[in-house]
Order: structure tokens, then C-alpha cells, then sequence
């Protein structure tokens, strides 16, 4: 065949146009600076690409999904994790021809505002900020992409499109809801969000829970026999070795988890499609008042969900991650307890920030920038009597 006619570009697209009830830019509610519009991309291309080039997504290279960052190098970090979580989200929407640019914007910006030291961080940095409104990363996300990142000269934060926003937002309650206003409606009125963050919080669930399993083999913390008391493990191992009887070692495990993520995603178009079919919405507004639509079929969604309490009980409370986690939380305690009693010792940035936002916010800002290995110097620094002079 002619060099040319291999490389050739398919005649036709696979899909050729955007559903009715995806986001499109005709439909958006657009940013809240205007800008011009992008000359040779989309508007959620452009809000990807802002994403990307962001400080707190390089950030995510050295935070913890659940291995902290130094302890081995093929562990996944929050960085790996957002762009598995892209990959899947890019594919679903694109197979059910949703606007896949969109749900790569969201997904790449959904952890961003996590603290360092993965779930420990968060839930220590919340217990600081009780009195003083909380913390949760989904809000810190969206706190990021508005208003901390530095880089324009017109406006601060990304200024990205309302529906990105909008993604990124998973979770609120409707009281702390309506101090954010429009971008926090759904909230306050009860509405679905668009079916790409939908497509977006699957996508997650789906990365992490395949990813762990990998992770924690690689760990050592749990082993191939305990993962074959799980019904979508054991079928799968089951799969890979009647298909390839000679393998083992980690080409076993990978057939393993890759059959699992297709069985995954191959289930939630499956139902997706049948819901959407059934339900009947053909705009936006159709999706914000539906039942959720993008979801796993009954059988799928149980042994989800028995795989995630393995998980929980084998990895996540496993002794030697609650070592690291009961770290990690003292680590946070005490760098928000010695900000909070002795300002000065702020950067100054993160002073002047103080005057404006609050010392407690300010801190909990700061804290949830740091990644697990600057969390670690950072508390050195303040804390180790050798380390007086150092800056
Ligand atoms: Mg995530």
C-alpha cells in the first residue's frame, strides 16, 4: 500500500456532531470576563489549555492519590490520576457524542484543589478550619481555577467557561451553595449538572478503584489471592488466563485491570445510552431536571461497590497507609497551629492574603497549595531545632 494512502485521514469522522443535550458553546453561559474568542480552537480547548499550563496542575505531580509521593516511583500520583480519569472521560463522552473537550477540561481540573498528602490532608485541614467555614477540595478546586491562580493581567484566576466550572463543583451544600452563587444553582434548585461532569465523577470512580488495585499489588499490601474474593477481579483474572495460560507477574495483573476498565466503561454506555433513550431528554435543560442518566447498569454498580469496600478495608485502613496517613494529619495540624499563632512566619505573600481573605483561609490557601514533599521540608523547617538557620 502507498505511503500515502496508509496515512491517509478516514473519509468520514466517527462522529460527526455533538447530541443535542451536550454542552456546546451556543448553549454555554461563557466566562465571566470577556475575552475574544480563540482563533484556531474551541472555547473548552482553550479552558483545557489553561488548565494544563496551570501551577496547581504541575502541583499534582507531587501530591498523594494514596502512596505518598517518595514511596516508590510507579505509584500513581494526583497527576497520573487526573490524566486516567481524562483519558476515560474523553472516550465516554466522545462515544456518546458529548462534548469531549469539555469533560477533559473537568476531569483535568477535578483534583486541583486537593491538599497535599491525599485524603489524610483534606480531612486534617478541614478539622483546622471548623470554625472558619471548612475546607473541602471540591470548593478549593473551583477557589483555584477563580481566583488563586496568578497569570493574567485582566483577571485573576483561569476565568474559564461557566460549565467548566460548573463540573468541577461535585459536591456543595445548598446553605454554603448560595454564597457562590450561579455557578453553585444546581445546588440550591436541586438540578442535575451537565452530563459531562456526570460522564467526569464515573470516569474518577472508574480510574481510581482499577488503578488501586494495580497500586496496591505493586505495594505489596494486597495480594492477587485476597482480590479473588471479588467478583469483577476473579472474572477477569479468570478471562486472562484462559486466554493467555503462560503469564503471570504483572502482564497478569495488567490483562486483569485492563479487562476490568473496558467491562467498566463498556457497562456505563451500555445503561448510559439505555437511560437516555428511556428518559427522552433532548436539551440541557432536559438533563438538569432527569434522574441522573450517566450511571452503571444495577449488576455493574454492586460489584462496584464490593470492589470499593475491598478496598477501603484491605488498602485504605491497611496498617502501614494509616501509619502514613496519622503522619500526614499531624504534618497539617501542625503547620496550620504554628501559621495560626504566629503569622509572621507566612510567606509574604500569603500575609498580604491574610489581610484580605482572613488568616484562617489564608492558611488553609497555603497548605493546600504545598505538595507532600514542600508540606514535609516546610514542617522541618519550622519545627527541627538543626534546622534554625535554614530558609
Ligand atoms: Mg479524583
Amino acid at each position: 500500500m502507498p505511503l500515502s494512502e496508509r496515512f491517509a485521514p478516514p473519509l468520514k469522522p466517527a462522529v460527526s456532531e455533538l447530541a443535542s443535550y451536550a454542552v456546546t458553546e451556543a448553549v454555554s453561559r461563557g466566562r465571566q470576563f470577556a475575552e475574544p474568542r480563540p482563533k484556531a480552537r474551541g472555547e473548552f480547548q482553550r479552558d483545557r489549555d489553561r488548565i494544563i499550563h496551570s501551577t496547581a496542575f504541575r502541583r499534582l505531580e507531587y501530591k498523594t492519590q494514596v502512596f505518598v509521593n517518595h514511596e516508590g516511583d510507579l505509584f500513581r500520583t494526583r497527576l497520573t490520576h487526573s490524566i486516567e480519569v481524562a483519558q476515560i472521560a474523553r472516550s465516554v463522552a466522545r462515544a456518546l457524542r458529548l462534548n469531549d473537550d469539555l469533560a477533559e477540561a473537568i476531569a483535568l481540573a477535578h483534583d486541583l484543589g486537593h491538599t497535599p498528602f491525599g485524603h489524610a490532608g483534606q480531612d486534617a485541614l478541614n478539622e483546622c478550619m471548623a470554625e472558619h467555614g471548612g475546607f473541602e477540595h471540591n470548593l478549593q478546586s473551583l477557589r483555584i481555577v477563580d481566583q488563586l491562580e496568578e497569570r493574567y493581567g485582566a483577571f485573576d484566576g483561569l476565568n474559564l467557561m461557566y460549565e467548566t466550572r460548573a463540573g468541577i463543583l461535585k459536591h456543595c451544600a445548598p446553605d454554603h451553595a448560595r454564597t457562590l452563587g450561579e455557578v453553585a444553582r444546581r445546588f440550591v434548585e436541586n438540578l442535575r449538572p451537565s452530563l459531562e461532569a456526570q460522564v467526569c465523577n464515573l470516569a474518577d470512580e472508574i480510574a481510581y478503584n482499577n488503578h488501586d488495585v494495580d497500586d496496591g499489588l505493586r505495594s505489596g499490601l494486597i495480594s492477587l489471592e485476597q482480590l479473588e474474593a471479588v467478583s469483577l477481579f476473579a472474572r477477569h483474572i479468570q478471562a486472562a488466563r484462559e486466554e493467555f495460560p503462560h503469564i503471570a507477574g504483572r502482564r497478569l495483573i495488567h490483562e486483569t485491570v485492563r479487562r476490568m476498565i473496558d467491562a467498566q466503561v463498556t457497562d456505563l454506555l451500555a445503561e448510559t445510552s439505555r437511560r437516555l433513550a428511556q428518559s427522552g431528554v433532548a436539551t440541557l435543560q432536559d438533563v438538569e431536571r432527569a434522574p441522573p442518566l450517566v450511571g452503571f447498569s444495577a449488576t455493574m454498580a454492586e460489584e462496584n461497590r464490593e470492589l470499593k469496600r475491598f478496598l477501603y478495608h484491605k488498602l485504605y485502613r491497611h496498617y502501614q497507609v494509616v501509619r502514613m496517613t496519622n503522619k500526614a494529619r499531624r504534618i497539617i495540624r501542625d503547620l496550620f497551629a504554628a501559621f495560626h499563632s504566629e503569622p509572621r512566619l507566612l510567606p509574604p505573600q500569603y500575609q498580604a492574603r491574610a489581610e484580605q481573605e482572613g488568616l484562617p483561609r489564608a492558611i488553609a490557601d497555603y497548605i493546600a497549595g504545598m505538595t507532600d514533599r514542600y508540606a514535609i521540608k516546610e514542617h522541618r523547617r519550622l519545627f527541627a531545632v538543626e534546622e534554625v538557620y535554614g530558609g
